[in-house]
């Protein structure tokens, strides 16, 4: 699903070079949960926002279902990150004024969908991650877990092929944390998600199937997890 060869990417500042990523290979198969692990500054986000094109490397491939990320035009990535990609931040990047089924439905009416059909799918997706009863609530009116279920569902709104999480349970207590993990993990189980997720908690990131380390923007490790009881 995910095939990513020599990926280097290197920032600039001034006359400082910092390497980001100093040559990432990596491939991650249809349905794995995938965790990424490292110290602060070790390239976890960069990588992160490789795969979702919103930055591009120095050199490398980046595949995801074979498409090779850096050969799209503008218009063609930002239907690919639309149809193919779900994101989830840690900052949950929910739109304030909006109740919890107008944040899921939102990138949907951005893309010109027909408002009956997202609806009930928004309905379906908040029922999934146990919010059926908050659809009308605001953000401020819901705890941090239910926020970021509401993200995890606006997430899966657009049926992604790929879930691209960054530190997804990092503004969340443990049992809030798990839920949440609970619900991504369910999500690769029954749709077949691949999910990439970068967290810094151990417990975290034994959800996954794998777990990735980094370290100076380099893969220092790669170790599979057992397949664990639901
Ligand atoms: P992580 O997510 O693992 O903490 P990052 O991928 O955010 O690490 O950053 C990797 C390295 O690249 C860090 O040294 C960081 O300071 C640097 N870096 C990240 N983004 C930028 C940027 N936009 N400009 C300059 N340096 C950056
Ligand atoms: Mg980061």
């Amino acid at each position: 699903m995910i095939d990513i060869v020599e990926a280097m990417k290197v920032y600039r500042r001034g006359r400082t070079e910092v390497r980001a990523l100093a040559g990432v290979t990596l491939a991650v198969p249809k349905g794995q949960f995938l965790s990424v692990m490292g110290p602060s500054g070790s390239g976890k986000s960069t990588l992160l926002n490789l795969l979702g094109a919103l930055d591009v490397p120095n050199s490398g491939s980046l595949k995801i279902d074979g498409r090779e990320l850096s050969r799209m035009k503008d218009d063609e990535l930002s239907a690919f990150r639309r149809e193919r990609l779900g994101f989830v931040f840690q900052f949950f990047n929910l739109m304030p004024t909006l109740t919890a089924l107008e944040n899921v439905m939102l990138p949907g009416l951005l893309a010109g969908r027909a408002q009956a059909e997202l609806r009930r799918r928004a309905e379906v997706l908040l029922e999934t991650v146990g919010l059926g009863g908050r659809t009308h609530h605001r953000p401020d009116e819901l705890s941090g877990g239910e926020m970021q279920r509401v993200a995890v569902a606006r997430a899966l709104l657009g049926e992604p092929a790929v879930l691209l999480a960054d530190e997804p349970t990092g503004n969340l207590d443990s049992r809030t944390g798990t839920e949440v993990l609970r619900m991504l993990r369910e999500a690769t189980r029954e749709r077949g998600l691949t999910v990439v997720m970068v967290t810094h908690d151990p417990k975290a990131a034994a959800v996954g199937d794998r777990i990735v380390r980094l370290a100076d923007g380099r893969i220092v490790g790669d170790e599979r997890l057992q397949e664990q009881a639901a």
